[in-house]
């Protein structure tokens, strides 16, 4: 199963962290607990779910990127609990 590779793959090995998140202006809903941030490649304002807080919980240095600087691709792994929200996070290659 998919999701077992991306999290043997999170715990094997400490890389930089790339967060990819929603352009608040893209949202379609909003999440209680959201927190906003900015996207490091435009500096657009973006929307950041829990789960993508949790990931920059453990690891402080993460990179966010908003979803139209960079399009999560098939092998992108989502943040824990991120299955429940529009949002996903991607480890630097
Ligand atoms: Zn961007």
């Amino acid at each position: 199963m998919k999701m077992w590779n991306w999290i043997e793959r999170l715990v094997r090995k400490p890389q930089p962290v790339e967060l990819i998140v929603m352009r608040l202006a893209d949202m379609h809903r909003f999440h209680p607990e959201q927190i906003t941030g900015t996207c490091a490649s435009c500096g657009h304002v973006v929307g950041i779910y829990p789960s993508g807080q949790q990931v920059m919980k453990q690891y402080p240095d993460v990179k966010l990127t908003c979803s139209v600087c960079k399009t999560p691709g098939e092998n992108t792994p989502l943040a824990p609990g991120a299955e429940f929200e529009p949002f996903q996070s991607m480890r630097k290659q």
